[in-house]
């Protein structure tokens, strides 16, 4: 008998017909609130769950005996409590490498809109406030020779800094929790203490996963250490950042600027006072939103379910099942 599979959120007809051929898709209405029945319903049948920004709990879990698989279409997993699917004998994928080179383009992006007052200049002219040369209260920063400095250097940390240190002859620093000698040699760049990184950089950016260790691992006493002429770029997770610490800074001029894609609350609440500070470039979660990128995340879930389910080795699992 085939085993039986939820879809929640969108695959592209031909990615649902490859699964379709493999399982039976399960109806549902497209949500996971278990204190519903017709949901408690189709969880009690699921093998394998595949989608995006899953919540997942433990009595989400006891809903679903019969799961085997969780595949999720990101590479961060900070909403699926994995100790538990671990115990429980649920084995997790997701999509790392697919998104690395697309994420790394929109931090770099983020760091040149920020530096260079992209969006607020844009606006001046949109508003037709153009009338002469601009003066120096709206000059920017410039983005090449600036030390750039990583917080978090894995896949994407490593991208980005190679197009800073590359591209625009950046000098970089890292913290990380290991040390990464092949990026040293590669880029020049030097590991030191997050004090020290946050104190010397002129861009500081933010690429470690959300953990117990990194929640508001950036706080008010973190951006008091930085210059204040640093801009902050923040792709990661938003609360790996004290978002109420980041605003201070911004308004008091503890720091300069900020790229944003991550917040603490998604999607912004309208309350949220970040959109319309003019020293801030703010982002609706879209790091790795491009139509070849989100293609190519949703099909690795595919085969990762796919695999998984048919009791092969899927391309990335997040923990081991014995
Ligand atoms: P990765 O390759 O696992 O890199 C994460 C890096 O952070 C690793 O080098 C890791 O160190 C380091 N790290 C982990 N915990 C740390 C800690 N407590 N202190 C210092 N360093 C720590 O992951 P990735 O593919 O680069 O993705 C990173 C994150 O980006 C994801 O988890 C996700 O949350 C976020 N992301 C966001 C978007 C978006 O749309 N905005 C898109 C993709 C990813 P080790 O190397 O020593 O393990």
């Amino acid at each position: 008998m085939k085993k039986s599979i939820m879809v929640m959120g969108r695959l592209d007809a031909r990615q649902e017909a490859e699964l379709a051929e493999h399982f039976t898709l399960l109806e549902h209405s497209g949500s996971l609130d278990i204190s519903r029945a017709e949901v408690r319903e189709v969880l009690a049948k699921t093998h394998g769950i595949i989608g995006s920004g899953l919540p997942v709990t433990p009595e989400l879990l006891d809903a679903a005996p019969a799961l085997q698989v969780i595949s999720t279409v990101s590479v961060g997993y900070d909403s699926i409590p994995v100790d538990e699917l671990t115990k429980r004998g649920i084995l997790l994928c997701n999509t790392p490498d697919v998104l690395t080179e697309t994420t790394a383009d929109l931090g770099f992006a983020l760091i040149m809109a920020a530096g260079r007052r992209l969006v607020e200049l844009a606006e001046v002219v949109k508003q037709g406030k153009w009338q002469s040369s601009i003066g120096p209260e709206l000059f920017s920063s410039d983005i090449h020779g600036k030390t750039l400095g990583m917080v978090g250097f894995g896949r994407i940390g490593a991208a980005i800094a190679r197009r800073g240190a590359l591209g625009f002859g950046m000098p970089i620093l890292y913290s990380n929790a290991s040390p990464k000698p092949a990026l040293e040699k590669e880029l020049g760049a030097k590991r030191c203490e997050l004090d020290t990184l946050l104190a010397e950089s002129d861009y500081v950016c933010i690429t470690v996963p959300l953990t117990q260790e990194t929640e508001k691992l950036i706080g008010k006493r973190e951006f008091s250490l930085m210059k204040p002429s640093a801009i902050f770029v923040n792709i990661a997770r938003g609360k790996v950042v004290d978002e109420a610490a980041l605003i201070e800074a911004l308004e008091n001029g503890t720091i300069k600027a900020a790229g944003l894609d991550v917040f603490e609350q998604e999607p912004l609440p309208s309350s949220s006072p970040l959109p319309h500070m003019a020293n801030v470039v703010a982002l609706p979660h879209i790091a790795s939103a491009t139509h070849e990128t989100r293609q190519a995340m949703a099909q690795r879930a595919v085969d990762n379910l796919r695999l998984a389910l048919q009791g092969e080795e899927p391309i990335n699992a997040v923990n081991e099942i014995a």
